[in-house]
Parts: structure tokens; sequence; C-alpha cells
């Protein structure tokens, strides 16, 4: 991971003190009162903005420093290969800040299962990021959704209901699933293989009412990924074998990239989908973020929920206020990982002057609150701002009214 010494908050209000003349306390040379100010050594000059930045960082923030790093080089840790997939991860075991989200990229060749399983401690939410995924899930009222989710869709898994993933064809799927828990491990899933091979013979002859020689056919250890030539049947085929099995009353799976954006600014859009677009997921969010070239998700925070973020495409600048003095900028390349604590503050800032990048972020609250840095300064008395910001009341009237969550650099 890169640091950079440098912020957009930083660059933001250095470009405003010079727009608005120099801050107070500024040597400016010209008489005051009745009091001739020494000359300076040489003619003040305007300090550039890179000069402005250096002295910000080095005075006030503490860059990095006493912090856990924020964002994870998910995109560099090796696969680990089975037969018929491939899957890598990021929890607290090797991005120590994401103690309540973890992440798995996994890839499932056509025709390759994920095998039945749950999550004791967890629920899965996940997007499809290419081809086309089989997911069948079970709740504990014996009902049923077998579908298939497109790119761009999602499904969600509550906690401890059985599921199973599918690759389909022509190519397979790649999809990242996202776990409120950051100590999920893809290890530590509860596999219908694994429990079968770890029950006493005879209580699977009894179960089943099989002969021990049929249930020496079952899979000896944890099959967890299976591969198979045979042609998947069509989803019309695909049904319950329990012919007078119910379908769940709420649909687990959502288009989130056939939405129409909620919010679209200087073309930069914002998916957004939380328990209100999707009940099911009554307690995760996700969103899709497209910023262009320069642009700017502002500087924001949210009140009930961690952020997790998978760079999709393009690259990506994460700054995050963390108080104390203590702040951290992030690079994140595609495919790579950002945390960001409940209630810290932070931005998202796309660095390109000519390639527009992608995010995909999750929270776990199914409902989305966040407080813009804009908004918050719109909704307060004037006189508070000119006070605690301690500047003239016409730069005050230069502050953003309100609903400047995306900003673009002017052209
Ligand atoms: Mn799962
Ligand atoms: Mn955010």
């Amino acid at each position: 991971m890169k640091r950079l010494a440098f912020s957009v908050l930083a660059l933001g209000l250095a470009m405003a003190s010079l727009a608005f003349g120099p801050p107070a306390g500024a040597q400016t040379g010209a008489q005051t009162g009745g009091t001739v100010p020494p000359a300076p050594q040489t003619p003040p000059e305007r300090p550039s903005t890179s000069q402005i930045e250096q002295a910000r960082s080095l005075a006030n923030t503490q860059w990095g420093k006493g912090l856990p790093a924020f964002s994870f080089a998910l995109s560099k840790v090796p696969m680990t290969q089975y037969d018929g997939g491939a899957a890598r991860q990021a929890g607290t075991y090797n991005f120590p800040v994401s103690k309540n989200i973890a992440g798995v990229y996994m890839t499932l060749e056509a025709g390759a299962i994920r095998e039945l399983h749950w999550h004791a401690e967890a629920a899965e939410w996940a997007y499809v990021i290419e081809g086309r995924s089989r997911i069948t899930l079970t709740s504990p009222w014996g009902q049923v959704q077998v579908a298939d989710v497109d790119a761009g869709g999602i499904w969600y898994f509550p906690k401890g209901w059985g599921h199973s993933i599918e690759g389909l064809g022509p190519n397979g799927t790649k999809f990242i699933l996202v776990f409120n828990n950051g100590e999920f491990t893809e290890q530590s899933t509860f596999s219908i293989t694994d429990w079968i091979a770890n029950t006493p013979m005879s209580m699977l002859t009894e179960y089943l009412g099989w002969t021990p020689q049929q249930v020496e056919l079952l899979p000896k250890k944890q099959v967890y990924i299976s591969k198979f030539d045979r042609a998947v049947p069509p989803i019309g085929e695909a049904r319950p074998r329990a012919a007078d099995t119910p379908p769940l009353a709420l649909s687990h799976v959502y288009q989130l990239r056939s939405q129409k954006p909620v919010s679209v600014l200087t073309g930069s859009t914002l998916r957004l989908v939380s328990a209100r677009e999707f009940p099911a997921a009554f307690n995760m969010t996700g969103a899709i973020i497209r910023l262009e070239p320069g642009a700017m998700r502002g500087l924001h925070w949210h009140p009930n929920a961690d952020e997790w973020q998978f760079v999709l495409s393009g690259s990506m600048e994460l700054t995050v206020f963390a108080s104390q003095g203590q702040a951290s900028v992030s690079k994140l390349d595609p495919g790579d990982v950002g945390y960001v604590p409940k209630g810290y503050g932070h931005a998202l800032k796309n660095p390109s002057k000519d390639q527009p990048m992608e995010v995909l972020i999750v929270f776990n609250a199914g409902d989305y609150q966040t407080i813009n840095l804009d908004d918050w300064m719109a909704t307060n008395p004037a006189y508070v701002l000119q006070n605690n910001l301690q500047i003239p009341a016409d730069v005050v009237n230069r502050l953003p009214t309100a609903g400047q969550d995306f900003s673009a650099p002017k052209r």
C-alpha cells in the first residue's frame, strides 16, 4: 500500500485560502495602525499549493502515524486454487482494521459448484463481477430460492441459512463475497461433505436408511468446490427435489447494475441498495460509485455502519480522518480493498486524468445513513461557522450550501 503525502482536504483548504487571500496573521508587508512591521527579507510570494500542502501536513496531521492501514492490496494476494475454482480473502487476519467486515473474491468455472454450506457467524452479501452464478438458498422454514444472477447482480444469504453457488456457462463466473464479521474465513464454513465425512457410519446408515456400502460412496472429506462435465440444466428445470417446496417469500437476489443511479452529477453516479430497495438484506447495504477522472465523493461519515470497499476498475484514493490530528491517504488499485470504521470521516477520489473509476461499497447496516460535510455546514447558522472557522462573513457565504455529495475538477 502506498500512502501519499498529500491530502484532498488540505488541497481544497489551501485552494480556498489562496482564493480568499492570505489567512489571518499572515505577513502581508502592509502597514497596520501606527506600527511598522519589519520589512521581509525577500518580497512576499504566494506559497505554491504544494508548499501549503506540505506545511499543513507537517504541522497538523500525523499522516498514517499510529493508525492502522485503511487499505489492503487484495489484488496481490495469490489465489488459492481448487478443482473448478479459486479464491482469495481479506479479514482481520491480514487486514487488521477490518474488524467487522471480511471479503472473499472467488472464481468458479462453468459447472463448478461451491458446495452446500452455511456460515455460523456471518451473513453473506455478494456482487457478481463477471459471468452468471446460480444460487440455491434454503430458509429455516423449508422455503427455497433457486436463481441465476448475472453480472451486476447481488445476493444476500442471512446468517446460518443453507446455500450453494454454481458457475454457469459459457465462461463461469467471478464474484465478491462480503461478510458482516471481520474474522470470517472461507475455511470456517460449515460444509455438507465435511459434516457427512465426520459423522459416524452407524449414524449415517440409520439416518439415511442406507447400507454401509452405499454410505462408502459419499465423500470422505470436505469437497468445497466440485466440478462436473455434465451440462447444467436451464433454470426452469432446476426445481427442488421435494415438489411441494414453497418459494422464499422475499427474493434474495437483486440486479444492482440495472438500477437507475439515484444520484448523477458531473458524470459520476451512485447506485445504492439498502434494505429499503432490497428488504431481504435487512442488515447490509451496498453501492456502486462511479467517479469520472478527477472527481470526488466528498467528505462525509456514516453514523451507523462500517464501510468496506472493493475497487472494480480504475484507481482510487481513500482519505480517512481518524480524529486526534490523525489521518491517512491510501491509493487502491483494481481488486484492492478499503475499510472505513464506523464514524470515521472519509472521502474518495479518482486521481486519474483520463480513466473512470468504479468501486463497490458495502455497509454492515441495512439502514443507509450518511452525513456530508457540506450538508452539515449548510444546516448551521452562518455566524456559528464564521466563529468556528474564524473566517469573515463573506467567506462563509462561499461555503457550499448542500447536496454536493460529488464534485468534479473545474475545467
Ligand atoms: Mn457462503
Ligand atoms: Mn462513505
